[in-house]
């Protein structure tokens, strides 16, 4: 399962994607991606979450 997923996006190459590793790469030019968001499966990175 993942636990994980960033969705990322490129502005040079106008792609995006989905990646398990929290800092993604594009797979077109190999810069590094801008996460656009992070959804969370089991929370357990979320510190601003726990009242
Ligand atoms: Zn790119």
């Amino acid at each position: 399962m993942d636990l994980i997923v960033s969705h990322w996006h490129c502005p040079r190459c106008d792609v995006g994607g989905r990646d398990r590793e929290p800092e993604p790469s594009c797979w077109n030019c190999g810069g590094t991606a801008v996460v656009t968001s992070r959804p969370r499966v089991d929370g357990d990175d979320s510190p601003a979450l726990h009242s």
